[in-house]
């Protein structure tokens, strides 16, 4: 199964991703994260992204097809996968078009997170993560704080780490960028009759429910 999960930044892609990794063994692709990996890497791709990343703008499209490109041909990729953060403007949408075609496969669902702008900021700008990174787990400033202070639920660690594009200021551009490039690519599934939504202002657990529900129609 191949899906696509679309939302603004903070509409819960991420935690989506993962849950549908461990549920249904599909491998979250996010663009995101390849390229924070790339940039703490400092390679070519990484250093041509810093910029355009802490600035809150999208990194070029040359570099984000050439790396789903790549990475849809992994072995892992073959039982599906789950992209984050990809497509986020028509030209992407055309090119993942063009190279699923070349692997033989097609997109299955993608599944709008509908989510209300004003809590975005802050749900942004609140988030922080486990910095162990085999563990990883997500929190927030005032909606998700460990049951110990300062203490990982997940695996005890005592180190967290905040995106450096998470601050108000930057989530604001990362906004103003999803409305002037990525919201455009909606009519383009909605035209192929795969596009679905959910509630992305809901708990966790329902959004998941109403996830599942969209896949098995
Ligand atoms: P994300 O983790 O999805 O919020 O992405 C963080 C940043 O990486 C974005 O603000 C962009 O600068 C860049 N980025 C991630 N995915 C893409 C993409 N598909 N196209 C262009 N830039 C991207």
């Amino acid at each position: 199964m191949i899906i696509i999960l679309f939302g603004p930044p903070g509409a819960g892609k991420g935690t989506q991703a993962q849950r549908l990794e461990k549920s249904r063994g599909l491998v979250q692709l996010s663009t995101g994260v390849m390229l924070r990996a790339a940039v703490a890497a400092q390679t070519h791709y990484g250093k041509k992204a810093k910029g355009k990343m802490d600035a809150g703008q999208l990194v070029s499209d040359d570099i984000v097809i050439g790396i789903i490109a790549d990475r849809i041909k992994a072995d892992d990729c073959k039982n599906g996968f789950i992209l984050d953060g990809f497509p986020r403007n028509v030209a992407q949408a055309e090119a993942l078009d063009v190279m699923l075609a070349e692997e033989g496969v097609k997109l299955d669902a993608v599944v709008q997170m509908e989510v209300d702008d004003a809590a975005l900021v802050d749900r942004v700008s609140g988030r922080y993560t486990c910095a162990n990174k085999k563990c990883n787990e997500g929190y927030h400033d005032t909606n998700l704080k460990p049951a110990v202070d300062g203490v990982c639920d997940n695996c005890g660690g005592t180190e967290f780490e905040r995106r450096p594009d998470d601050n108000a200021e930057t989530v604001a551009k990362r906004l103003d960028e999803y409305y002037a490039q990525t919201a455009p690519v909606l009519p383009y599934y909605a035209e192929q009759g795969i596009l679905q939504q959910v509630d992305g202002m809901a708990a966790v657990n329902e959004v998941a429910a109403q996830i599942d529900a969209v896949l098995a129609a």
